[in-house]
């Protein structure tokens, strides 16, 4: 399969879950691919994997926190010098926080706005440069259900994750005229560490999939499916678009 021969795509938050297996599928539909993380070690190892697999060094890790615009600046920077260019980003790195409005800390709050609101800002800032001098590109922004609808709790979670909603959309109307495309992803429950961490054990999961339509979590790879397409020139005149990957939760 060759749905993104010949593009090179910086991805958030690689080393683990989506992300990681959004490298992957990206991976194996001819792109070459930066993925950036906290976690060194585990994205150095989500990098090597995929290269092992592969049979060549299609990926390339870095150290990224998607709060520091010098890390974006390396980030971006591996893409063309290592690649070429760049012509997909992938805002995907995220944190949970699954507290209610008063019991929501200032820091807890800073935190997650940080990484959740501003790393998705900053990434776009960072990217569309390079992108414009391909003459084009493809932006996704991993939101989520909870950028859609709202809950009793994870009150700093929605008020990010709402906001990637708009700025995508904002972000699509601004660069359009210059064929960048920017479009949001709204996962439901998907199986990664971050829910197994988030909400450990089958109990704690079953209210969440009682509320999915189709009664069940979601694997990472298809999450990475819908992110190709988004990524894909299949997709050549989707922008400012919201994809809910949520088994028909926020349907209901
Ligand atoms: P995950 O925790 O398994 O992976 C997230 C990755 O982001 C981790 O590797 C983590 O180290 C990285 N990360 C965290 N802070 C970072 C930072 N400051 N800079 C760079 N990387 C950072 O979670 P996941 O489920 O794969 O989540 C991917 C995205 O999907 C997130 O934006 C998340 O909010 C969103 N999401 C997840 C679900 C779900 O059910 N899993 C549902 C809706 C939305």
């Amino acid at each position: 399969m060759d749905r993104l021969k010949g593009k090179v795509a910086l991805i958030s938050g690689g080393a683990r879950g989506q992300g990681a297996a959004e490298a992957r599928r990206f991976a194996d539909e001819g792109a070459k691919v930066v993925i950036g993380d906290v976690r060194d070690d585990l994205v150095k190892e989500t990098a090597d994997a995929i290269n092992t697999k592969i049979g060549a060094k299609v990926v390339r890790a870095v150290h990224l926190d998607v709060t520091r615009v010098a890390d974006w600046r390396i980030a971006v920077d591996t893409c063309l010098r290592e690649f070429g260019g760049l012509d997909i980003l992938v805002n995907n790195a995220g944190i949970a926080n699954m507290k209610g409005l008063e019991e929501t800390s200032e820091e807890e709050w800073d935190a997650v706005i940080n990484v959740n609101q501003k790393g998705v800002w900053l990434g776009m800032k960072t990217a569309i440069p390079a992108m414009r001098r391909r003459g084009g590109g493809s932006i996704i922004n991993i939101s989520s259900i909870f950028g859609l609808i709202g809950s009793a709790g994870s009150t700093a979670y929605h008020g990010s994750k709402g906001a990637v909603r708009l700025l995508t959309k904002a972000a699509a109307v601004q660069y359009a005229p210059e064929k960048i495309r920017v479009n949001s992803i709204h996962p439901g429950l998907i199986m990664t560490p971050m829910v197994e961490e988030a909400i450990p054990g089958q109990e704690a999961l079953q209210p969440v999939i009682d509320l999915t339509p189709m009664g069940r979590g979601a694997q990472p790879e298809e999450v990475a499916a819908c992110v190709l397409f988004l990524a894909s020139d299949d997709a050549s005149f989707v922008t400012g678009a919201e994809l809910a990957v949520d088994g028909g939760y926020s349907a209901a």
